[in-house]
C-alpha cells in the first residue's frame, strides 16, 4: 500500500540546482522538500565542476551559501594556449568585465550547500528515487518514488522542481510532443581524469595537438583534473596509467614547457561532447533546472554555474507565487532562463571548435585546422578578441 506525503514543492535531485533551490526556498519560508536517488556519501563525494564563474559566487554570496568558498575557493583568471604555433596566457582578470573564476569543488559546494539546508530544518529523503511525476498539467501534480527500502510512495505537490539531471524522472515524464529537444552530438569524446597530483602549471592549460585536445584545471593544491581527447566508444579503463601521463606530457608539450606533475589517477570517466536543450522548461506544475533544462558540454564550464543561476531564478519565482500569488515570474521562467542556457551553450560550442580539430589530412580536415589555427591566433593577437573571451568564458 502507498502512503501519502506532501509539501508545498517537491525538489527531485541533490545535486548544486536542488540543493540552491532547496536553500533558497527554505529561506523564503516554502514547505519544500529534496528527494535524491543516491546516499548521502555518493552526493558528497561526486567529483565533477570546479570552476565558479564570478555571478555564481555572488549569487551564493546574496543567499550566505558562500562561506566555505570564501574560505577554501581560490580566485583564478589565468589560461595559457599551447599549440604547434607556440604558447600564449590570457589573464582574464583584466579583459572584458575584469571577472575571475573561484576554484571550488563541486564535492565541497554540495557539502556546504547541504549542510546548510539542514541547518536551516530542511529535509532530504537519499536513497528515493524518483519514478514519474504524474498530473503535471494540473495545480496538484504529485511524484512517485521508490522509497530506500523499496517501498512504492506518492509525494505530492504544488509544484515540482526536476534538479535531477538529464536522464532524470522529470524530463521522461514530459508528455511526447509536449517540448522541443535540441540535441547536439559534437563527435568529441574526452577522458575526464582526476589525479591525485599538484597543478602542473598556475593556469588552466588547453592543448591543441595533431593527436588530439589535452587539458589541466587546477582543483586544488593536491588534485588536478586534466582532460585526454580520445577515440569515442574507449571504455575508461582502456588506458593504463603510463600511457595516459605519456599522451599528456606528449600533448601538453611537457618536453619544452617543463614536465607534468605525476601522481596516481584516482577517477576517470569518458564524457561525450553534448549538448541537449529542452524548450521550453516548465510543464504546467513541473520546472526543469540545470542538467535537467540543459545539458552542456564541459568544454566551458559553464553546467554547474547555470544550475545555481536558474534555481535562484525559478526560487524567487516560486516564492513570489505562494507567498504573495504573483505567477510573473513562473510565467517568465523559461524564456528567462533560456536566454542564458543559450548565449552558454554558443560559447561552449565555439570553445569545442577552437580546441578539437578534425582527424584526416584529407581537403576538409586541412581546412577545418587552418580555421583553427586561424581562431587560435585571433585570440593570441586581438584585444577586442579576448574581451569577448573573457566575457563570456567567466561569465554565465
Ligand atoms: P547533478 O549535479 O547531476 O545532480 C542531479 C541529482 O539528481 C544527482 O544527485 C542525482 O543522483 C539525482 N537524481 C537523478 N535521477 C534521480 C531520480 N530519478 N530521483 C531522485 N534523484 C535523482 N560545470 C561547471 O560549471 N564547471 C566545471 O568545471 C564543470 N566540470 C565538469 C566536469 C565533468 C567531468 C562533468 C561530468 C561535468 C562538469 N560540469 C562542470 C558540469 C556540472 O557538473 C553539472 O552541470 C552540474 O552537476 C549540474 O547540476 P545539477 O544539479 O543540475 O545536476
Amino acid at each position: 500500500m502507498q502512503s501519502r506525503r506532501e509539501a508545498d514543492v517537491v525538489v527531485l535531485g541533490a545535486g548544486p540546482a536542488g540543493l540552491v533551490l532547496g536553500n533558497l526556498l527554505q529561506g523564503g519560508g516554502i514547505d519544500c522538500v529534496v528527494l535524491e536517488r543516491a546516499g548521502r556519501a555518493h552526493v558528497q563525494g561526486r567529483a565533477r565542476a570546479g570552476f565558479l564563474a564570478a555571478n555564481t559566487v555572488r549569487i551564493l554570496e546574496r543567499h550566505g551559501l558562500d562561506e566555505g568558498l570564501r574560505t577554501r575557493g581560490r580566485a583564478h583568471s589565468t589560461c595559457e594556449f599551447r599549440s604547434a604555433d607556440g604558447r600564449f596566457r590570457l589573464d582574464y582578470s583584466g579583459l572584458g568585465r575584469g571577472e575571475r573564476h573561484t576554484v571550488y569543488p563541486q564535492q565541497d559546494l554540495v557539502t556546504d550547500l547541504l549542510t546548510r539546508f539542514l541547518e536551516l530544518g530542511g529535509r532530504v529523503d537519499f536513497g528515493v528515487e524518483a519514478l514519474a511525476v504524474l498530473d503535471a498539467d494540473t495545480d496538484r501534480p504529485s511524484v512517485s518514488v521508490r522509497e530506500a527500502d523499496g517501498r512504492p510512495v506518492r509525494w505530492h505537490a504544488r509544484y515540482v522542481a526536476g534538479c535531477d539531471g538529464r536522464h532524470g524522472a522529470a524530463r521522461r515524464s514530459l508528455p511526447v510532443g509536449s517540448v522541443r529537444r535540441h540535441h547536439r552530438d559534437h563527435g568529441v569524446t574526452w577522458l575526464g581524469l582526476l589525479a591525485e597530483a599538484p597543478p602542473s602549471l598556475d593556469a588552466v592549460g588547453y592543448a591543441t595537438h595533431e593527436r588530439g585536445f589535452a587539458g589541466h584545471m587546477a582543483r586544488t593544491s593536491e588534485v588536478t583534473r586534466y582532460y585526454v581527447q580520445c577515440e569515442r566508444g574507449t571504455p575508461a579503463d582502456d588506458w593504463s596509467e603510463d600511457r595516459i601521463w605519456e599522451e599528456l606530457e606528449l600533448r601538453m608539450r611537457g618536453d619544452v614547457y617543463g614536465p607534468l606533475h605525476r601522481g596516481r589517477v584516482v577517477q576517470r570517466a569518458v564524457v561525450d561532447l553534448e549538448s541537449d536543450v529542452l524548450e521550453p522548461l516548465r510543464h504546467g506544475s513541473l520546472f526543469l533546472v540545470g542538467d535537467a533544462a540543459g545539458l552542456i558540454s564541459p568544454s566551458a564550464a559553464k553546467g554547474a554555474n547555470l544550475a545555481v543561476l536558474e534555481a535562484e531564478i525559478l526560487a524567487g519565482a516560486l516564492i513570489d507565487d505562494l507567498v504573495h500569488d504573483d505567477s510573473a515570474g513562473l510565467d517568465a521562467y523559461s524564456a528567462r532562463c533560456l536566454a542564458y542556457i543559450w548565449r552558454a551553450q554558443e560559447f561552449s560550442h565555439w570553445m569545442i571548435r577552437l580546441l578539437h580539430g578534425a582527424s584526416g589530412s584529407d581537403g576538409p580536415a586541412l581546412f577545418d585546422n587552418s580555421l583553427r589555427r586561424a581562431r587560435i591566433t585571433s585570440l593570441r593577437t586581438s584585444r577586442s578578441q579576448q574581451d569577448w573571451f573573457a566575457e563570456h568564458y567567466v561569465g554565465v
